[in-house]
Formats: C-alpha cells, sequence, structure tokens
C-alpha cells in the first residue's frame, strides 16, 4: 500500500526508509511516530496575531493557528486533549465547551482584522480541533454513509476516502466487498486512528493529511470520495482538483455534502467557525464535480442522516450525492 504514497509538494513517489519518507527533489521527510503517518504541513507564516498576549493554552493554540503553524498547533491541541481521554463524559463535554469557548470567542473578537490567510488557518485549526474532541466524546458529525444505490454502481478496484472521520463510510465500502484497497485520510489524529480499528490486512492505509495536499501518487485510485467536507475546506477547490489528480482515468469521484451549503452559519451562533473565502465557495455538489474536471454522471439528491455532535447537539439534515467520471476530454483548468 506504501507504493502509493508521494511528496504532498512535488508527487514525486517518496522513497522509503524503514520509517522515514523522503523526497528527494524537495529534500523533505516525514517519519512515522508511534504506527501513525502524519503529513501534516508546517503552513506557510501568516502574521498578525501572534504579537497579542496570550493568557491560556486555548490562546496559545489560537496564536498557532493564525501563524499558520499547523504542527505546533497540532502538539497544544493533542497535549490538552489526551488528558480528556479518560474522564467521565460529562466532564468531557464540560471541557469541550472550555476549549471551544476561547476559540469563538477570539474569532469574534478578531476575524475582521484577520486576513483571508489568517482565516483559513484559523479554520484548519478549528476542524481539527473539534474532530479530536467530537471522537473523544464519541460523537461524530462525519459518520454519514454513502446509500446502497451508489455503492452498488460503483466499480471494483481501489479506493480512496478524504477526510474519513471515524470511517463508518469507509468500512461499508469494505463490507461491500468492491475494493480490493482502502485508503484513507482525516487531518484528526483521532478519527484516523478510529478509522484504521476496521481495518487489520495489508489491504489499507491511513494517515494524516491536509486535504488540498495528497501525499498520494497521480492516478493510484478507481474510486475517490469526499463527504461532507465543501463548506469547511478552504481551499476546496484545490482539494477537488487533487482527488480528481489522484483518480485514474475513468476512474469515479463520488461528492456527497448537505445542502445547502452552510458557509455562513458561524456568524448566526459562532458554532462553526469555518472560513472558506468567498472565491472559493460552491453552490452545490454537481458544481464540485465539474470544478474537480469529472464529467458528471449520477445524482441522487435528499438522502436523510442524522447528525450527532458534541457542540451543535442532533440534527437531521438531507445530503446529495454525486458521481462523476474522470476522463481525458474533461476541462481541467478551473481552480
Ligand atoms: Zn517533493
Amino acid at each position: 500500500m506504501i507504493d502509493k504514497l508521494a511528496c504532498p509538494s512535488c508527487h514525486k513517489k517518496y522513497e522509503v526508509f524503514e520509517n522515514i519518507y523522503l523526497c528527494r527533489k524537495c529534500d523533505t521527510k516525514y517519519v512515522q511516530s508511534n504506527g501513525l503517518l502524519n503529513f501534516l504541513p508546517v503552513l506557510q507564516n501568516e502574521n498578525g496575531l501572534d504579537k497579542l498576549i496570550l493568557e491560556n493554552t486555548g490562546y496559545e493554540i489560537l496564536a498557532a493557528a493564525s501563524s499558520g503553524d499547523l504542527r505546533r498547533a497540532d502538539n497544544l491541541i493533542q497535549k490538552i486533549i489526551k488528558p480528556l481521554e479518560s474522564q467521565h463524559e460529562s466532564q468531557q463535554e464540560l471541557a469541550v465547551k472550555n476549549i471551544i469557548g476561547p476559540f469563538e470567542y477570539f474569532y469574534e473578537k478578531h476575524s475582521k482584522h484577520l486576513s483571508e490567510n489568517a482565516k483559513a488557518n484559523f479554520t484548519t485549526i478549528y476542524n481539527l480541533l473539534r474532530y479530536e474532541l467530537e471522537c473523544i466524546a464519541g460523537k461524530y458529525d462525519s459518520s454519514f454513509v454513502l446509500p446502497d444505490k451508489i455503492i452498488d454502481n460503483l466499480p471494483r478496484g481501489d479506493y480512496l476516502e478524504v477526510c474519513i472521520g471515524p470511517g463508518n463510510n469507509i468500512k461499508r465500502i469494505m463490507d461491500s466487498g468492491k475494493a480490493h484497497t482502502v485508503t484513507g485520510c482525516d487531518i484528526s489524529k483521532r478519527m484516523v486512528e478510529r478509522a484504521s480499528r476496521f481495518f487489520d490486512n495489508g489491504h489499507s492505509l491511513f494517515f494524516r493529511a491536509d486535504a488540498n495536499r495528497l501525499p498520494l501518487l497521480d492516478e493510484s485510485f478507481d474510486v475517490a470520495i469526499m463527504l461532507n467536507t465543501l463548506d469547511r475546506i478552504p481551499d476546496i477547490r484545490v482539494a477537488l482538483r487533487e482527488l480528481y489528480r489522484v483518480l485514474r482515468q475513468e476512474g469515479s469521484l463520488v461528492i456527497g455534502n448537505c445542502q445547502p451549503l452552510q458557509y455562513e452559519k458561524f456568524l448566526d451562533n459562532g458554532l462553526r467557525l469555518t472560513y472558506v473565502p468567498k472565491k472559493n465557495r460552491i453552490r452545490n455538489v454537481c458544481e464540485a464535480v465539474e470544478i474537480s474536471g469529472c464529467q458528471l454522471k449520477e445524482e441522487i439528491k435528499s438522502v436523510p442522516w442524522h447528525i450527532e455532535t458534541v457542540i451543535d447537539n442532533s440534527e437531521d439534515l438531507e445530503v446529495d450525492v454525486v458521481v462523476g467520471i474522470k476522463n481525458g476530454t474533461a476541462k481541467t483548468n478551473r481552480i
């Protein structure tokens, strides 16, 4: 399975030495630690907030987030979350509020003065923090699974799911018998660990990565899946192009998302701090397929989805799902 891994910057195949993944072209390396592959980047520095005096760890994370250092923010987040693992559920929920609270407060107070890059960096960290916390508390907002009528029409072959969450969907794919191999990634450490618990064979590969920088070789998959992320990833157009890049010719792209896309929700209640720049926003799942470069093949509207999260409690939503096909004649330059 590791033969599919490539440098997220130049897409050259990694040279692997025990637990070290080396890109000779970029002279960069990633080290596997505790069995977990982590391809999260140290983002480019974006200054503006790091001069603020930060009083507690929540604010330290925010400083790292706004300065774009994803690794540093991640280290801080992991340090805070670790002790919560052994606590009672009510304490976990309280801790979630205490951690998320400063984020919301900080964002409300400062977002007007942030650059687009800083807001995007902040969103990435917020997603990471939120999914780590939700994973601990045993509640997820990524547990949508594809309906049978979509899976039945997908080809057999190598499957990729980006932003796998707790792995419910990729497990369903594996159970369908369609997948020769499954590969999954997520930004959250715990989601990756949780998803990989379903698989202990040599036909699966799970790692941490940013959706817009996939550490995967070109044309390695027959099916690529992304569910409920269109309104959460700041560089979503890049992420869609990444899915196209790693698909083989005639491969299938599957996009599912709640409709309508809720870009502005965080402005009402401060709970969803996602920031996708206006120029990157997408109207619906069909447009997402078009942006990727694939051609639309199949569309299913209004799949019911019950969502239960730590932060938002529960909601009944509807998801639209589309399947696109990659072929050589599709448009390829729309980002
Ligand atoms: Zn490279």
